[in-house]
């Protein structure tokens, strides 16, 4: 974690003890929008072959090989999910759990860390689970309505899925 002062701020010297406040409504819908990208997981099949998210905005790539997705269809599971207001939980497995269930990985190019003895799951009652060190909200109802602004075609493994905030 880097922390950048804003331009023309004074810089504090070495060793002086600073405090950090969080953005809260930034934090707040980053986690409505990174708790959401979970349940895109669970409505589009296939492996995650990348992904972003932003302040507002998020896409997540899928490797689904000549199919093709309905971005009216995937909007209407989501907010479905969404409204059913699950539970959303982290909690813990070893390192030996995980390399028990490796389809729990749902991306191809990044694996979790592993090598500290546990690693931490996000677990959407019977809809997500997977690794994710992430920020979350405690229910799907609190990410409120989304929409999927466009599907677009990245190459052959990658169908990139655009979920922006209906509201
Ligand atoms: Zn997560």
């Amino acid at each position: 974690m880097i922390h950048l002062p804003a331009p023309g701020s004074p810089v504090p010297a070495i060793g002086e003890t600073v405090t950090a406040e969080i953005d809260w409504a930034r934090r707040h819908r980053l986690m409505r929008m990174h708790t959401c990208l979970h349940l895109l997981c669970a409505v589009v099949p296939g492996a995650v072959t990348g992904g972003q998210i932003s302040d507002g905005k998020a896409r997540l790539d899928f490797d689904v090989p000549g199919a093709t997705l309905d971005k009216e269809e995937i909007a209407a599971k989501l907010n479905a999910l969404i409204a059913a207001d699950h539970e959303v939980t982290p909690r813990w497995i070893t390192d030996e759990e995980l390399a028990a269930h490796p389809e729990l990985v749902r991306t191809m190019t990044v694996k979790p860390p592993t090598g500290h003895g546990r690693v931490r799951l996000l677990d959407i009652a019977g809809i997500d689970l997977q690794p994710c060190g992430g920020t979350h909200v405690r229910r799907t109802g609190e990410i409120g309505a989304v929409a999927v602004a466009k599907i677009e075609n990245k190459g052959k493994q990658n169908r990139r899925v655009n979920i922006v905030f209906a509201a």
